[in-house]
């Protein structure tokens, strides 16, 4: 039986409602007798993270509602098909592409997305001659509002330090093999300023329509560890 003032975690609901459940008060134990039993399906960080909530929501320090509507939107709102939407744009129009060149965050800001983590937007084109990476080297700047929360690789030290020492490994390391003649710039994130990788329209794509073409741009051709999916191919788990 775990601790008294923890809360009971079970393994057979999803995400943040398994952990309204509170334990006995109780630090009384008798594993002879019959106990319903079920066993947490989470990993240790998520055991923490959850424990961790349920003390500071006990403490009256957070309030769990705020915290369903963070996680709400960042599952149903934000998330890289923001930015697969302003990719698809770039490529279908070109006055659009030429303002979100010339001032990112003013063209993404068009379509609805801004806010936190955004407010200072630079886009970098791909093209024959150049491909653009975008790293965090001190630790995980990532333009929210366009991509979402970062994915894990994103943050580990192997990709901030190997992104910029050896940018052509990373991206074979992702499947990515590029001509030798192609120039790779990798791109700093800060908290000041935050990257979107214009990545190339695949020649097959051509006469697409806008929605069509979003369905193409994954997360990781907008950080550039990626490229565009050729028409017809599925997009990748993320
Ligand atoms: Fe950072």
């Amino acid at each position: 039986m775990p601790a008294a003032g923890i809360w009971r975690l079970t393994g057979d609901c999803k995400r943040r409602n398994l952990d309204r459940v509170p334990l006995l008060r109780t630090r009384k134990t008798n594993m002879d007798q019959p106990h319903p039993h079920t066993h947490s399906q989470l990993d240790p960080m998520e055991v923490r993270v959850r424990a961790l909530e349920s003390l500071l929501t006990q403490k009256g320090y957070v309030d769990p509602a705020a915290l369903d509507a963070i996680i709400e939107t960042y599952e149903t709102r934000i998330g890289p098909h923001n930015g697969a939407a302003v990719v698809a744009r770039a490529w279908v129009n070109p006055e659009f592409r030429a303002w979100l060149l010339a001032d990112a965050t003013a063209a993404i800001g068009s379509m609805g997305f801004g806010g936190r983590q955004g407010e200072h937007m630079v886009a970098v084109p791909n093209s024959e001659q150049v491909h653009n990476m975008v790293v965090c080297t001190l630790c995980s700047c990532y333009p929210w509002p366009i991509l979402g929360l970062p994915p894990v690789w994103y943050k580990s030290a192997p990709y901030r330090a190997k992104a910029v020492q050896d940018p052509r490994g990373v991206l074979r390391d992702f499947g990515v093999d590029l001509p030798g003649t192609t120039t790779l710039r990798v791109w700093d994130s800060t908290a000041e300023v935050r990257y979107l990788v214009l990545p190339r329209m695949p020649a097959a794509a051509k006469g697409l329509d806008e929605h069509d073409l979003a369905r193409l741009v994954t997360r990781d051709s907008m950080i550039g560890t990626g490229l565009a999916l050729e028409p017809g191919t599925a997009m990748p788990p993320p």
